[in-house]
């Protein structure tokens, strides 16, 4: 027994060294990245399900690696939360996104942009300066923006974050909770963080068709609606829940039913298509 023990911890601590050695080897790749040039931004379309148009999309960052090729933004972003990273990666996806929807929308396409905003990136003191910069910068009216933060937020530095996203509201960008219903999720936050949007997980919309789910979601739309948030279903992958999302009194949908996450010249052809359902 001894001895399989000695080999067990043998073996962890190779594995762990290995673990250790990748990471660090990812690190230091992902410090080159931004100037590298190895990010691009995908977009995903958001479907307004009042008047069955895209009205937005959601700026998805990709990394390619030159060597390990695709690598998932699943992997790379809580190493860039962990490193701090994040901040001058979160700035370039903001820059770019913004760029590329005010492109969009000299051509003729009346569409929003949705950005991820890391919780290291609300805390750093110039994101209010850096987003109205970034807006000025590229000619785009706040309102065409959206911020997305996560429900991890409300727990460190509430006073400071609250401020930071009143002043964005001020100027005019649209703030979204994301992955609502995950992780220490409330309810009581819908009526006491400064937010427009509220976008309900893909792991409730996954269930929908199941009762007790399906009554969460009611109660979610619900509080929203009567606070005057508007409610988008994540992760829609079938057509069938398109309906009873319709039923709960949801405004708006975004998943794979619509479409993956694509390159901006792939999403221009969508555009085109006029995608509905
Ligand atoms: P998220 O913000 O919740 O983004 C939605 C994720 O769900 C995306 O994964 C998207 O590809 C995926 N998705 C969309 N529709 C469906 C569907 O119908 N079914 C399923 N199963 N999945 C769907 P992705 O692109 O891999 O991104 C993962 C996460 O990485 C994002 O989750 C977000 O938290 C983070 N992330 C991505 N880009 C950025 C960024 O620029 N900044 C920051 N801070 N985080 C980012
Ligand atoms: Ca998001
Ligand atoms: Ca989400
Ligand atoms: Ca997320």
């Amino acid at each position: 027994a001894k001895e399989t023990g000695r080999n067990n911890y043998k073996f962890f601590t190779k594995a762990m060294n290995e673990e250790i050695s990748f990471k660090l080897s990812l690190e230091n790749d992902l410090r080159k990245a931004l100037v590298k040039e190895e990010f691009e931004v995908y977009y995903q379309p958001q479907l307004d399900l009042n008047t069955n148009r895209i009205v937005s999309v959601e700026a998805l960052l990709r990394w390619h690696h030159p060597e390990k090729g695709f690598v998932s933004p699943a992997d790379f972003i809580p190493l860039a939360e962990e490193t701090g990273l994040i901040v001058p990666i979160g700035e370039w996806v903001l820059r770019e996104s913004c760029k590329q929807t005010k492109k969009w929308r000299n051509q003729g396409h009346d569409i929003s942009i949705s950005v991820n905003l890391s919780n290291q990136q609300l805390i750093s003191n110039h994101i209010v300066e850096l987003v109205k910069e970034i807006l000025i910068e590229n000619q785009l009216d706040p309102q065409y923006l959206t911020l997305e933060i996560t429900e991890s937020l409300a727990i460190t530095n509430l006073t400071d974050t609250l401020n930071k996203l009143k002043k964005l509201q001020e100027i005019g960008v649209t703030i979204a909770l994301d992955d609502f219903g995950t992780g220490y999720s409330s309810l009581s936050y819908l009526s006491t963080l400064p937010i427009n949007f509220v976008k309900i997980d893909k792991s409730f919309i996954n269930d929908i068709c199941d009762k007790t789910k399906r009554e969460i979601v009611k109660s979610v739309s619900r509080i929203a609606s009567s606070r005057g948030l508007t409610v988008v279903a994540e992760g829609v992958e079938e057509e069938e829940q398109i309906y009873i999302i319709q039923s709960l009194g949801i405004g708006m949908i975004q998943g794979y039913y619509l479409s993956k996450p694509v390159p901006s010249k792939e999403m221009e052809k969508k555009f085109l298509e006029k995608l509905s359902f």
